[in-house]
């Protein structure tokens, strides 16, 4: 990936803009909760966008047909030399039988024409290309729960 200092509060905010029309038509509050001045990462900001949209975008998908209120949180904060960033929905989660085979290339449960099942392979492949991780839970109140950690830039870097 390019190398640029990235600030990660833009960046999920940029991918907000991406998708907020589709989200609101589909009926989702968004919660955010983003630390403000956060250190710059070193990265590349557009495959990082396309990384936050696709999260978000599996979320809306997730919400589609489940009863209001529809939520999507996100939240950036420093965690250690990470920055750290959270994807969470109310949606009805992820099974346990195939969470760990969501993040394989070309796995969907989506009908054929909806989903590729691509989306979270190049996620993984983008954020472990910035030395970062990203990990999957349910959530207990309910709802898919994606962490991603990418480790701040070096100063001087
Ligand atoms: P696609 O969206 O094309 O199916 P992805 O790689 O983005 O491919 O996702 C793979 C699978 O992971 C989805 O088909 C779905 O079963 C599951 N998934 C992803 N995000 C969520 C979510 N937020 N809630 C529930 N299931 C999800
Ligand atoms: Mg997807």
């Amino acid at each position: 990936p390019q190398r640029e200092p990235v600030d990660l509060g833009q960046v999920v905010t940029g991918a907000l803009d991406m998708v907020a029309y589709g989200l609101r038509s589909s009926g989702i509050d968004v919660d955010m909760d983003i630390t403000p001045d956060l250190p710059v990462i070193s990265g590349d900001r557009d495959l990082l966008t396309q990384v936050l949209a696709n999260l978000m975008i599996n979320a809306q998908q997730a919400l589609m047909d489940q009863p209001a209120p529809r939520r999507i949180a996100l939240r950036v904060r420093r965690e250690g030399a990470d920055i750290a960033i959270r994807v969470a929905d109310n949606g009805p989660g992820i099974p346990p039988d195939i969470m760990r085979r969501v993040f394989e290339p070309y796995f969907t449960t989506k009908p054929a024409g909806v989903g590729t099942g691509i989306g979270l392979s190049i996620c993984r492949n983008v954020v472990e290309a910035h030395g970062g991780k990203v990990s999957l839970s349910n959530r207990p109140e309910g709802g898919a729960q994606f962490d991603i950690t990418l480790p701040v830039a070096p100063a001087g870097a």
